[in-house]
């Protein structure tokens, strides 16, 4: 069975205590990948902010209409994290560590 990456795994102290990170108040962060590219992106989930960027965690997107800063693929509608999330959204343990996101694992 495939693993795939659960909020559990996130190490939220890290990113929280990264130079680049500004806060928003409560934070619940996820990791999610975009399907057709597989650019990885974290988000926090109480508020709605995709991080962009694992080295510049002020690259942040808020808003709306999320599509893929990569390749422009339209997540509009869609459930991209948590349990009822469609796999194709999910992030392996593999896929994570030979990414740039990999620092973000407890
Ligand atoms: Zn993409």
């Amino acid at each position: 069975m495939t693993h795939y990456i659960t909020t559990f795994e996130i190490d939220h102290i890290k990113i929280l205590s990264s130079p680049s990170y500004e806060s928003y108040g409560d934070e619940d962060f996820d990791i999610f990948n975009c399907p057709a590219c597989k650019s990885i992106y974290l988000i926090d989930y109480e508020v709605d902010s995709i991080f962009l960027n694992p080295e510049n965690l002020s690259a942040v997107f808020s808003g709306d209409v999320f599509s893929c800063s990569c390749c422009g693929f339209d997540f509009t509608g869609e459930v991209i994290i948590g349990a009822a999330a469609n796999e194709k959204y999910k992030v392996t343990l593999e896929q994570i560590m030979q990414s740039d996101w990999k620092w973000i694992l407890k």
